[in-house]
């Protein structure tokens, strides 16, 4: 069985910060026949069933991979390159939907709390840049934390929504605009740069994200799944320029230690992640783990992430590096540059 997100929505149906709601929605490509809209209890549960070869074709075009861009080497001769990412959403996702209960706000607010400063106490201990994806909002909740990430002067700060909005179920090209744009501006005056890297909140892009990314001029995105290893994105059979930097589920922490979790023992999920580790090391590409401090910032998780550090960090040749690092290096990698 494929697991994917729609699964997850009905293992995980409170995970807020990850769980897709219009993603798993079907949208019917360009030229589908009327009847294959979703618009009434006569639709067919599944018109992808009825659609042409063209139809078809229409439905994956405007978001796909492209060639590889792992390089042929990275910096340093290492034979991996580490990307610990963090979603900082608190409890972005929450107001988002409107919710103001305070036990599920403080669950949230953990994040900020308690979850960041441990995360970043770890990244100190072991001297290793992060990758932060940060709601504007969250970042206004809590100013003090885009202070603490950016004094240390090696992490990077990327977008990830302006409240973490869905953008799928949003559906309004000037409406993501608005809100993808004020965040940038948001970012920029809090942290002094302008961010390069993109994260769709819950990953899931509206049918505008990719145009819209595009015309912020963005570096690279980081929400998609097509391999796992750095890839061109492409649309509409072109090259996009954009670097698709995936992630995965199975390398995000939500899904199991979220409130209705699957897997909560920590153990058997960081055995996962270094298994991810060890095959992204022999095959010389990229592991991209993704993690949130209201979620992985707990004690009980903390210990393990610090652990596969730990093994990672005993490995001869491993480069820990940000998103845009990584982006930097594959950027223009053609495929005699490439594996
Ligand atoms: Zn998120």
């Amino acid at each position: 069985m494929v697991f994917n997100r729609c699964h997850l929505r009905g293992l995980v149906p409170v995970l807020g910060p990850v769980i897709l709601t219009a993603a798993c929605t079907a949208q019917a490509p360009a030229g589908a026949p009327a009847a294959a809209q979703p618009a009434s209890s006569s639709v067919p549960a599944q018109p992808g069933t009825k659609w042409t070869d063209q139809q078809l074709q229409s439905a994956v075009a405007p978001v796909r991979a492209g060639r590889k861009l792992t390089p042929a080497s990275w910096p340093n001769h290492a034979k991996v390159a580490v990307c610990l990412s963090f979603d900082v959403d608190n409890e972005s996702f929450t107001l988002a939907r409107g919710t103001t209960a305070p036990a599920v706000l403080s669950a949230g607010e953990f994040g900020a709390m308690a979850g960041l400063p441990r995360i970043l106490d770890v990244l100190d201990r072991n001297q290793l840049p992060a990758s932060f994806y940060i709601p504007a909002v969250s970042a206004m909740l809590h100013p003090q934390m885009v202070q603490d990430i950016v004094k240390r002067g090696r992490h990077e700060v990327g977008v990830h929504g302006w409240i973490h909005e869905n953008l799928p179920e949003l559906n309004d090209a000037a409406e993501e605009e608005r809100l993808m744009n004020q965040a940038i501006e948001y970012l920029t005056k809090v942290t002094g740069a302008r961010p390069v890297g993109y994260r769709a909140p819950s990953w899931a892009f509206s049918k505008h994200t990719m145009g819209l990314i595009r015309k912020a001029g963005f570096t690279y995105d980081s929400s998609l799944m097509a391999m796992d290893e750095p890839y061109e994105l492409m649309s509409d059979g072109q090259s996009t320029g954009l670097i698709e930097l995936p992630v995965e589920w199975i390398l995000d922490d939500a899904p199991y230690f979220g409130s209705s979790g699957s897997l909560p023992s920590p153990d058997l999920i960081f055995r996962v992640y270094r298994d991810e580790f060890d095959r992204a090391y022999q095959e010389g590409t990229m592991l991209m783990l993704t993690m949130h401090p209201h979620v992985s910032g707990h004690r009980s998780r903390i210990v393990h992430l610090e652990n596969l550090i730990a093994y990672m960090k005993a490995k001869p040749d491993v480069w820990f590096a940000t998103a845009a690092q990584i982006a930097s290096v594959v950027k223009g990698a053609g495929e005699d540059s490439t594996r």
